[in-house]
């Protein structure tokens, strides 16, 4: 134990930033240009031509929560509608909804993937809901098709939250083609490549497309604009409707050139270590994440181990165990039924989501980053080990 406390504090998580990142960084700054301009509009195609899907539109934005703001907006939820979503999540999955005076309806989840309970979802469909948010927990894709069937039949709307999910695949499919209303990715520092902050909206609904881009940008009509541009002053523009400032700047898609252009990489790397731990901690009292079908991918964006009921400690000593052996961990999440604001607006108890409430009490999210060494692996091994016995 002394010597593994020797060593340096590992953290819960790190990115991994090149020196092509920086040096395209440096590029930009030194280019005059800053904001959004042609490395936006490069690492926009960039991210389509990943997905590999020409009829996806992809806009870049300053962070996921934008994304999810201007996909919900475009699609027209406001006050009076009901949206449904997962209580096991980040606030941003939900908040948004807020943002547009709609209403949050938030449903337990599928103890075995620690995804949105369908069945659940199907159970809160009622006269006001309009759209569902799946949420890809961990980077383990949410069974669209059934979900996708779910909302077809209702009329509903829908709306991937993928901040987990880069790349994702269900029936070798990515994440971001499947045929939702939109997709929104998250590039924020600790999720599979980052741009510092930032997030991109996928869609193939031109219409929707058009209003998130101008909404991006303070309500400027650039469609109104190109049409004239071979008249119209180059200082002049339109605004059509009161938009929000959700752009990405220039630098920030520097770094995400050349994360992307890294992320099979940093897949291949997250999933050695997934299968790592997943082989060398099998004995131990604990419930390991589920992997995906034969023949998908898991992004892995997380690792997210349960303590049994018959493990010998609680997960709040775990967790302080893990510390002292300078191992950072995390917990992924906090339910939203248990935080004040979401409790106290729409009444809600532990007893309404008992699967999230379990899962919650016994989870703690262990490292996993590509900039992780292979003995930084066999550490959080170790420390797991011990902090169990
Ligand atoms: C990180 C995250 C977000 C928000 O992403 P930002 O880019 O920070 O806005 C939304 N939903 C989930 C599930 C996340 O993990």
């Amino acid at each position: 134990m002394s010597s593994e406390s020797a060593l340096p504090f590992l953290p819960f998580a790190l990115p991994e930033i090149g020196e092509e990142e920086i040096a395209e960084v440096v590029d930009t700054l030194r280019s005059g240009w800053v904001t959004t301009g042609p490395k936006a509009k490069r690492f926009e195609q960039a991210f389509a031509d990943f997905l590999g899907d020409s009829g996806l539109h992809c806009i870049a934005v300053n962070s996921a929560t934008a994304g999810l703001h201007l996909a919900l907006e475009a699609i027209g939820i406001g006050p009076g509608d009901e949206v449904i979503t997962t209580t096991h999540t980040f606030t941003a999955t939900a908040e948004v909804v807020r943002y547009l005076g709609a209403d949050v309806k938030l449903v337990d989840i599928d103890p075995a993937t620690l995804n949105i309970d369908l069945d659940q979802v199907e159970a809160a469909i009622g006269p006001k809901t309009r759209a569902i948010i799946p949420v890809h927990y961990a980077g383990l894709a949410v069974d669209m098709i059934r979900l996708l069937d779910i909302a077809r039949r209702h009329g509903l709307r829908v709306v991937e939250d993928a901040a987990h999910a880069l790349p994702t695949t269900l029936e070798r499919e990515l994440i971001g083609t499947l045929g939702s209303d939109a997709t929104v990715f998250s590039f924020y520092a600790n999720k599979t490549m980052t741009t510092g902050e930032g997030g991109m909206l996928v869609t193939r609904n031109a219409e929707l497309a058009a209003r998130a881009k101008v909404m991006r940008l303070h309500g400027i009509n650039r469609d109104a604009f190109d049409r004239f541009t071979a008249k119209t002053p180059s200082w002049y523009y339109e605004i059509v409707a009161p938009g929000f400032k959700y752009n990405l700047t220039d630098i920030a898609a520097a770094l995400g050139l050349h994360q992307l252009k890294r992320l099979p990489a940093f897949q291949a790397r997250r999933e050695a270590i997934a299968q790592r731990y997943l082989a060398e901690l099998k004995d131990l009292p604990l419930i390991l994440p589920p992997q995906a079908q034969a023949g998908d991918t898991h992004s892995w964006h997380l690792f997210v181990l349960r303590l049994r009921d018959d493990a010998p400690v609680s997960r709040d000593a775990f967790i302080e165990r893990m510390f002292a052996l300078g191992i950072g961990c995390s917990v992924h999440y906090v339910p939203l039924h248990q935080h004040p604001y979401w409790r106290e607006r729409y009444d809600l108890t532990p007893a309404m989501f008992p699967h999230s409430q379990k899962a919650y009490e016994a989870t703690v999210s262990i490292p996993l980053y590509t900039a992780m060494t292979d003995a930084d692996v066999a550490r959080v091994i170790a420390a797991v080990r011990q902090s169990l016995s």
